[in-house]
């Protein structure tokens, strides 16, 4: 395998650093190895998009971008990435409004893409398509004729057969899936689930390897959860310019206990749910109230899209009630912050925070999860709680697991977090923590990649 080329969504901007986060700096780093190339969409929306991708080259490797139409970033993008796979994939039918013509443009794009990055392929190139906007690609790949290896990772969840089939175009989409050599999971769960949505639906044969063969070609499916950049989120949190940040948040927190919640501002992230349960720790427990307080970073997302501003209405209306119902003059029982933080803000918040609580309803994996542990003092960590429905919980099993729907078991495993005696919580830490720093974010790009090299191996070996 000569070189790497990465296709997604968005490619990120030239001037990439940590703070950036770490599955780009882990994807920019595969590029950096092989010289690679990495491809998508420039962020840019125009009147009428050429054909040709801007080229640029950015330290040892190369960008190449194309803008979008209005027409397309509405169709492609909006409505059918975020407003139809997003829910199905995170088994939201209830959202699930399927609009054909924007399932054509969302085909169209793919097919644009692929003739567009056609013309950069070189011989021994190898191709990582990211998520889910980009599904149809590995096959518009092939029809031109292109035989690189071809491998595809799926960032959200895959859900249950039954699930995904309510979506009326997923025989084609699973056909999409299958054209590629490799395809990747978080979970074996929802590896597990496509296995059986493609069987069921397409008619593939099993095989002893887990492998789903259709005639000649065999499409290999692979788990593999992404990590973070493990070691580098550890220094950051204990450097200098953390330590000055979560002096001055203690400065401010009068002795209270905090406890933290990160995330975009999603339907999938359980942040009602999440207000409900401290609420009930608080009525349920006075002498809690005015020494805890809930620290809420919801970080705006997909503001354009209908649920999105209805989410944000209910957070703010239910915030407000609670602050307005329990709060004092010294105390605001529920900090909620709709803005976006960058990576050493994040780090001194979970730092400072005696619980981070992570309560998705349904989420891919959940890299919150991981840096809250990530960033924990060894000499005296904090408890995190963590959904069962996050792919995360499948790896970091010393959390406090629960379910997010239960109020009640969110609010006893509240109270049980910042009861943890010293101990416990050290041994559940440094069990997450030796997880972390062996399956972090590099050791999933190498994995992923030499199961992508196999599957190519195997190609050769068979013909
Ligand atoms: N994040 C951030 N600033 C914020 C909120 C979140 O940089 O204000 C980052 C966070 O550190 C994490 C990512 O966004 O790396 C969220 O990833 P996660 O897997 O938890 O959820 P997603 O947003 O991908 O559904």
């Amino acid at each position: 395998m000569e070189r790497l080329v990465i296709v997604s969504n968005r490619v990120p901007s030239l001037s990439l650093e940590t703070s950036a986060g770490g599955l780009a700096v882990a994807l920019k780093a595969s590029l950096e190895e092989s010289g690679g190339l990495w491809f998508g969409w420039s962020g840019t929306i125009t009147e009428r998009p050429g054909p040709q991708p801007r080229l640029d080259q950015c330290g040892a490797f190369s960008l190449a971008t194309l803008d979008l139409s209005d027409e397309e970033f509405h169709g492609y993008y909006e409505e059918f990435s975020n407003r139809t796979l997003w829910p199905v994939f995170h088994g939201r039918l209830d959202l699930l409004r399927p609009d054909r013509k924007a399932y054509q443009i969302y085909r169209k794009v793919s097919f644009r893409f692929a003739h567009a990055l056609s013309s950069l392929l070189q011989t021994g190139d190898a191709i990582w398509i990211q998520d889910y906007h980009l599904v149809p690609l590995g096959k518009e790949l092939r029809s031109l004729g292109k035989m690189a290896p071809l491998g595809f990772f799926l960032h959200v969840p895959f859900p249950q057969a039954e699930t995904f089939a309510a979506l009326p175009y997923h025989r084609e989409l699973l056909s999409d899936f299958c054209a590629y050599d490799l395809v990747g999971f978080q979970t074996s769960a929802c590896a597990e689930n496509f296995r059986e949505a493609a069987l069921r639906y397409l008619g593939g044969s099993l095989r002893n390897d887990g492998d789903i063969a259709f005639g000649t070609h065999s499409v290999r499916v692979g788990v593999f959860p992404v990590g973070i950049d493990t070691k580098a989120f550890r220094e950051m949190a204990g450097s200098s310019d953390v330590q000055r940040r979560t002096q001055r948040l203690r400065a401010c927190m009068h002795e209270r206990d905090w406890i933290c919640g990160v995330d975009r501002l999603d339907y999938t992230k359980g942040l009602a749910e999440r207000f409900r349960a401290f609420e009930m720790v608080l009525d349920e427990t006075p002498a809690l109230q005015e020494n805890i307080s809930l620290i809420q970073i919801a970080a705006p997302s997909r503001e354009s899209v209908l649920e999105y501003r209805d989410m944000r209405s209910q957070l703010e209306s239910l915030s407000g009630r609670i602050n307005g119902r329990l709060g004092t003059f010294d105390w605001a029982p529920i900090r909620y912050l709709n803005k976006a933080f960058n990576q050493a803000q994040l780090a001194a918040l979970y730092r400072v925070s005696r619980i981070g609580l992570v309560t998705p309803l349904r989420d891919g994996m959940n890299l919150v999860a991981k840096e809250y542990v990530a960033a924990q003092d060894p000499e005296d960590p904090g408890v995190l709680i963590l959904s069962r429905f996050a792919g995360a919980a499948q790896e970091l099993t010393n959390a406090l697991l629960v379910n997010p729907f239960d109020t009640s078991a969110v609010a006893a495993a509240i109270r049980e977090a910042l009861r943890m005696p010293l101990m416990d919580r050290q041994m559940r830490w440094r069990q997450m923590m030796n997880h972390l720093e062996t399956n972090d974010v590099h050791a999933w790009r190498r994995e992923f990649l030499k199961a992508l090299k196999a599957t190519s191996n195997r190609a050769r070996d068979d013909s």
